[in-house]
């Protein structure tokens, strides 16, 4: 299997889930994760027609973001220190991985810095793992209510890890429940514009994500294959 053959198969993918629960294709972003991938490999899928890319170390993002073209949207989506959040802010399409006030007023300083608007979704540990960054369910609304006042930050949705699980249906239930919080952001406000944006899926189950109504799929393995992280 090429890479092309690869993305092309995660496409159909897409495609097929769309189709199982009436959803259309359009509002279906794949994003490459292409971490520890070198961009001789991010080209290829570039131009397959692919322009967005998700990684998780801020200066791994920047190496790539300056070599490849600049149409590509860059996501942030590993857990962001504070103090790297200046390299960041002019680079990024999107940082989905928002756990901490600190952060986001960070992220908010930074931008207004720069004069630019940063488009953020916050991170819900919704399985309640130990292991993972991101706020717990019970936290959300009000956390939404702290972080969407800040000036220059753009709250357009919620993003979860999911676990590890050999079946997928196993994570069906989180996904259904992130849906449901992004539901209750959008029914307290009282203007209309929460775009409701939901980052969920990776190689595993973003089948199952977008039948749950993911906008956004992260998938990384699917596309470019096992991670080496020796290199
Ligand atoms: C690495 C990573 C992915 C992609 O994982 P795959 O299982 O390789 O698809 C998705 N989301 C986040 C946050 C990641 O760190």
């Amino acid at each position: 299997m090429t890479l092309q053959d690869n993305y092309n198969s995660v496409n159909n993918e897409i495609k097929m889930a769309c189709e199982r629960s009436g959803r259309n294709t359009d509002d279906i972003v794949l994003i490459a994760v292409s971490k520890t991938k070198p961009v001789e490999m991010l080209q290829q899928i570039y131009d397959c027609g692919c322009r967005d890319f998700g990684e998780n170390k801020v200066q791994e993002l920047i190496d790539k973001y300056d070599r490849l073209p600049k149409d590509i949207r860059w996501h942030m989506i590993g857990h962001l220190q504070t103090n790297k959040v200046k390299y960041l802010v002019d680079k990024v399409y999107m940082i989905h991985s928002v756990d901490s006030y600190k952060l986001a007023n960070e992220i908010s300083k930074e931008a207004v810095k720069k004069g630019v608007t940063v488009k953020v979704l916050l991170e819900v540990n919704v399985a309640e793992e130990e292991s993972k960054f991101g706020i717990t369910s019970k936290e959300t609304l009000s956390f939404y209510n702290e972080v969407s006042v800040l000036p220059n930050i753009e709250v357009c949705g919620l993003m979860t890890i999911a676990p590890y699980v050999e079946n997928c249906e196993e994570n069906r239930q989180y996904f259904v429940k992130l849906h449901q919080l992004n539901i209750d952001i959008a029914s307290q406000k009282k203007d209309n514009d929460y775009r409701k944006l939901l980052s969920m899926g990776m190689t595993g189950d973003y089948q199952v994500a977008i039948e749950e109504g993911a906008t956004h799929v992260r998938v990384g393995t699917g596309i470019f294959g096992t991670r080496n992280y020796a290199i």
